[in-house]
């Protein structure tokens, strides 16, 4: 679904030139939405994936992983046996596919189960569950993506604005037939000119003279739905006057009943995968709502829209994981063995055997007379598809855990996250899962296919992947930009110490310099056996905030145009929330004396290895270049680093070969010297000697005494071809 403009991004890029093109010395903030939820009453901010722009582990935030109390381990397990129960035996998800609807006596077992009201309170007759238990539910939920899909659109969209920011009038009044089932919801925001650009909606809602309602005109799109809704929300354009007594268009979210008249649902869209799920258009004529529908403030419905979508994201890796297990057709713990004992060469395939779908095929059916399990590359299947499941399944319970905590605490960032992560990962794994069947997976006699077009949109809605890589990357650099602007300030005036400081930061984490945020060790929050990829993490944040601080000397706010960048920099946080996750999980585990923790540990330390070379790839392109924008301003001279070394850093004048050097230890400045009437290309240094060399396009070569500022020796290099001058003052050069 529609995401907040980009954080107004869309509109950034076109106002990006002129609202976000001052660079130096102006306030890095970027326009992003403030995606707090609006039912926030307590403003505790979770910090952990933005302070990572700024190179910190906030490793009290993630570690220990969430646990859930006994009590409330039972209390799932009374709803998960029945779910699973309905899932398996009555369900028929080939005929919803086929026949491009749910039956009504499937939704009616949805409903009886408490499914249309997972999260809503007891009071107003849902089952009140918690994050964690959404997300749990998720996991048997997503077996058929049209029910999944039809669920999500009724509760983690549809009536969620009442659920948050709705009056206790409004509460009372909706709630408890939403929850039970009786009536259906939809969340009513896409149109044929506004998707991704959600605010730019045209649907109008006018307020009649005497005052009391409003008048709703236009049309939507791609309502999930749409079709059936009893109440929706919908987001339209009102008027609204300010302070100054000026007249605003804002966006306004209002409840609508299908009964209020003048709503029509088109024809179900003919679609790809989830086609048992109801979409379509609904259009909006002269629809009169009163105005104690509105949700919230008039002219505040573009945030309560994003909060919204903000808030269940996180429910998608649980949802994948689940949707992948069901392919594999093993239990997790078995497919785990199968690799962990493929790796250490015991021979438990029976494990497998037992087992259906993927699992059971590849051991079963042989090709040059061996079990299709037996080959390596059938094999490299099932570990990219535990792996994936591991990580979605850490993520999307970590986040979940973190939002369950007092406070509601803002994990948007964190949702999204793993809304990539695991809408990309399902894609590559049922895509490997149907491979291993070979043509026997692309015929509809089994699931495989079915689940390849269900899976696709997950890419797609809920925001899309581009919008969200965005949204990562942007709210973190804007985070990072407010508290590094003064930096970047000084650093751009001139600041020799401050350029020095930031410089030798760098050069430290791309010579791989030892890191220790507290990880491991005396205070350690990661189990032993994953030392050394706790380490990697470690490496990989203090490398990824002074990549962070380049990118903002270097753009400023014109970073929202750079896509490209954006996109390698959410990667590379999304690889480094996905560490923290597994390693947070598997050392739990480890404490804990989980069965089975080995494998975990297998796996935590996989991937781990894995994104650290992708990130550290990464970085590099980002930081590409770098060194050629790094200049900065001395006594009136334009100075850009013509040198680095391994504690001190040389820089030189572009206009007259003033030569500075700074010690990237202190990050102060050692010497200045003036380099004569030529201009230097290159300066030579090294620590511990009292010589400094620099060469120039004239071909001079001037050797300097670092005491006494004075040159010592000059070479005149033109017509000779040297390959290195060594220079001794008491003997010959
Ligand atoms: C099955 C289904 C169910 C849906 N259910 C609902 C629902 O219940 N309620 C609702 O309101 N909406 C719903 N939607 C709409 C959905 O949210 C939108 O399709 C989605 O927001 C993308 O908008 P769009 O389709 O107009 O694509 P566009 O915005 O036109 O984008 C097309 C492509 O361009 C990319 N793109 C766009 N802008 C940028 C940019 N600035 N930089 C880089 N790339 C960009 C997008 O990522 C995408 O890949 C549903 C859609 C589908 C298909």
């Amino acid at each position: 679904m529609n995401f907040n403009r980009i954080l107004s991004l869309t509109k950034t890029a076109k106002l990006g030139r002129t609202l976000l093109s001052a660079r130096a010395g102006e306030r890095l903030n970027f326009r992003v939405q403030s995606p707090q939820l609006c039912v926030q009453t307590s403003s505790r901010s979770l910090s952990y994936a933005k302070d990572l722009f700024l190179g910190k582990v906030n490793k009290n935030e993630v570690f220990p992983y969430p646990e859930i109390s006994n009590e409330e381990l039972e209390e799932i397990k009374q709803f998960v046996v029945p779910v699973e129960k309905f899932f398996h035996e009555d369900v028929d998800s080939k005929k919803i596919d086929e026949e491009a609807k749910i039956p009504p006596e499937t939704l009616d077992g949805l409903k009886s189960l408490g499914l249309f009201g997972i999260q809503v309170p007891e009071e107003y007759g849902g089952l009140g569950l918690s994050n964690t238990m959404y997300a749990r539910l998720g996991e048997i939920t997503s077996l058929d993506g049209a029910i999944a899909v039809t669920l999500a659109a009724h509760q983690a969209i549809g009536l969620k604005g009442i659920l948050m920011a709705g009056t206790e009038e409004q509460k009372a009044k909706y709630l408890p037939r939403l929850a039970s089932g009786e009536h259906v919801a939809a969340f009513c925001l896409t149109e044929p000119g506004s998707g991704s650009d959600a605010a730019s909606i045209q649907t109008r809602a006018t307020l009649t003279e005497d005052g009391k309602h409003f008048l709703i005109n236009g049309s939507k799109i791609w309502i999930s739905n749409g079709g059936m809704a009893d109440i929706m929300t919908v987001f339209a354009r009102t008027e609204v006057v300010d302070k100054e007594g000026q007249k605003n268009e804002k966006i306004t979210a209002f409840i609508v009943e299908k009964t209020f008249g003048g709503v029509a649902s088109g024809k179900p869209e003919d679609k790809l995968g989830i086609r048992g799920s109801n979409t379509c258009e609904v259009t909006f004529e002269n629809t009169k709502v009163p105005i104690e529908n509105v949700i919230g403030e008039v002219g505040g419905g573009f945030k309560v829209a994003m909060n919204i979508l903000n808030s269940g994201r996180f429910s998608m890796g649980s949802a994948c994981a689940g949707m992948i297990k069901k392919l594999i057709g093993i239990k997790m713990i078995q497919l785990i063995n199968f690799f962990v004992n493929k790796q250490t060469g015991s021979n438990k395939i029976r494990n497998v055997c037992l087992s259906e779908m993927t699992a059971d095929y590849a051991s079963t059916r042989k090709q040059f007379t061996r079990k299709l399990a037996e080959f390596g590359m059938i094999q490299e299947k099932f570990s990219i598809m535990a792996l994936n499941v591991f990580v979605m399944e850490s993520m999307a319970y970590l986040t979940a855990g973190l939002m369950d905590r007092p406070g509601v605490p803002d994990c948007s960032v964190e949702a999204a996250m793993v809304k990539v992560f695991s809408s990309e990962g399902a894609w590559v794994c049922v895509s490997e899962a149907l491979q291993v069947l070979g043509g026997v997976g692309y015929t509809k006699n089994y699931p495989f296919e079915r689940y390849l077009r269900d899976c696709r949109i997950l890419q797609i809605f809920e925001g899309t992947n581009e919008i969200l890589r965005m949204y990562i990357a942007l709210t973190g650099m804007q985070y990072a930009g407010k508290i590094l602007t003064g930096k970047i300030k000084e650093m751009k005036k001139g600041n020799v110490g401050v350029v020095f400081e930031i410089l030798g930061k760098k050069l430290k984490d791309s010579l791989g310099r030892t890191v220790d945020y507290g990880l491991t060790g005396k205070d350690g929050v990661v189990h032993p056996s994953l030392t050394e990829s706790a380490k990697m993490l470690e490496q990989n944040v203090a490398l990824f905030g002074s990549t962070v601080e380049g990118l903002l000397y270097r753009y400023g706010k014109t970073v929202v145009d750079e896509q490209l960048v954006l996109k390698r920099v959410a990667d590379t946080l999304i690889n480094l929330y996905a560490m923290t996750a597994v390693l947070s999980r598997a050392s739990r585990s480890i404490s804990i004396g989980l069965r089975n923790h080995g494998h975990e540990v297998l796996l935590a330390n996989t991937f781990c290895k894995d994104a650290f070379f992708k990130n550290n790839y990464w970085m590099t392109q980002l930081q590409r270049n770098e060194k050629l924008e790094l200049q900065w301003t001395l006594d009136g001279h334009q100075l850009s680093v013509v040198s680095v070394g391994i504690s001190a850093i040389a820089a030189s004048s572009s206009l007259d070969a003033h030569i500075c050097l700074g010690d990237l230890g202190t990050g102060k400045q050692i010497k200045s010297i003036d380099a004569g009437p030529v201009v230097a290309w290159s300066v030579v240094f090294s620590p511990g000697s009292k010589y400094k060399a620099t060469g120039s396009h004239l071909g001079k070569v001037n050797i300097f005494g670092l005491e006494s500022g004075k040159k010592e020796y000059s070479l005149d290099t033109r017509g000779k071809s040297i390959l290195s001058i060594t220079y001794r003052p008491d003997g010959d050069t």
